[in-house]
């Protein structure tokens, strides 16, 4: 089946005690069983809930997984698969990565004894020089956050199982609706369903894909064990917004596309990074390895900080706000918000410079899109 239908189908057939069409919200914390050991496939909801299982059926089929499982969030996502880590085991990151994930591998999991090294993601063979015989995991997202830069995954895979290490997709900017990891390579996918797959700017939350028997089983026990799973009610509106994810993904692309398309023409803008512009510079590997570009696009501004606020405050459709993949259009400050926590240095080091600009296009309509954009930038 094709995915705008595994989307709605997959996990979600009808109640059958009532046929109910839409899986219910099962708010119940606990399940009566039979006899002693003997239940229905549940005893306790942090270990399962129909729900949740519902939801986790469908991003395992969506992601083209064999298994899924949902978290609280996205960090709580990532912290469980940095569970399977132990004392004196490390990791290989790319350096453009979410701030909350440099965060958490510098402030929590160094604390465990696991230490990362972060490699310029322009060159891949870097990676591979950045092994070390203690060297567990690959840590990745593509397209990367903020900057848009699109990383090889079947080249990255390769290195990674010839190194016998496993390679982690961080899938939250292209959605599986362009871009499945798992196809290309990648042991586990994680998302932060707080972003496009919830849609909606309602919700935090998270999963986890892997086709792996083992690492799942090894995962599932970390989900029950650390215990940082979604409520139902989370879990059912993330599969809500599932079922609209194709439809809402073309449209961010399209509106994303009409709008870099102007902006790279705009005589106040300074660079745009859209990887859907032939500009990009990997716009071929883009084209390769995603069936689209996505909704996200980062620009700079000419001038500096003082450009940006003024460009920030004269908008009207696209709120200051972090977060992105709502249907709602939002600017953000990387510097100040999303990559808050980095030290000057780093980030600037990492390209993401004061007159940097995120946008997450929504799915208004791109007309008035554009004009608040001209207004603003006028
Ligand atoms: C938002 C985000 C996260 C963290 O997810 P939360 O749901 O906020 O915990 C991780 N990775 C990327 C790429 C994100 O955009």
């Amino acid at each position: 089946m094709e995915f705008e239908t595994r989307a709605i189908h997959e996990g979600q057939q009808s109640d059958p005690q009532t046929g109910a069409v839409i899986v219910p919200i099962y708010l119940t914390s606990t399940y009566e069983q039979e006899a002693i050991g003997k239940h229905k496939g549940y005893e306790y909801s942090r270990t399962g809930n129909p729900t949740r299982t519902a939801l986790e059926e469908a991003l395992a089929s969506i992601e083209n997984g064999k298994f899924g499982l949902a978290f609280a969030s996205g960090l709580a996502a990532t912290t469980t698969v940095l569970s399977i880590l132990k004392n004196g085991d490390h990791i290989v990151a790319g350096d453009d990565l979410y701030g909350g994930t440099y965060r958490l591998l510098e402030k929590v999991v160094k604390n465990w004894g696991v230490t990362t090294s972060y490699v310029d993601i322009d060159n891949i063979a870097d990676f591979e020089t950045a092994i070390q015989p203690n060297t567990k995991l690959i840590w990745i997202e593509t397209p990367t956050n903020p900057l848009l830069k699109i990383i090889d995954i079947a080249a990255l895979a390769n290195i990674a199982r010839k190194n016998n290490i496993i390679l982690v997709v961080d899938n939250t900017f292209a959605s599986p609706y362009f871009q499945t990891p798992l196809d290309l390579g990648a042991d586990i996918v994680v998302h932060s369903t707080t972003k496009y797959l919830g849609g909606h700017s309602d919700i935090i939350g998270g999963a986890v894909i892997t086709s792996n028997e083992q690492l799942y089983t090894e995962l599932k026990f970390y989900q029950n064990a650390i215990g940082a799973i979604p409520s139902p009610f989370d879990s059912w509106l993330v599969l809500r917004g599932i079922k609209t994810l194709a439809v809402r993904m073309r449209e961010h692309e399209k509106n994303a596309l009409f709008l870099a398309e102007f902006l790279e023409k705009h005589p106040k803008i300074e660079r745009i990074y859209y990887p859907g512009l032939s500009s990009h510079e990997q716009h071929k590997l883009a084209k390769e390895q995603m069936s689209g570009f996505g909704g996200m696009i980062s620009l700079e501004l000419k001038g500096g900080f003082a450009e940006v606020e003024r460009f920030a405050s004269r908008l009207k459709l696209f709120l200051l706000a972090e977060s992105l993949g709502g249907v709602e259009s939002l600017l953000c400050y990387p510097t100040k918000m999303t990559h808050g926590s980095l030290p000057e240095a780093e980030r600037l080091q990492r390209g993401i410079k004061d007159n940097l600009v995120r946008l997450s296009v929504g799915i208004e309509h791109q007309q008035d899109l554009q004009a608040d954009l001209e207004n603003a930038l006028a």
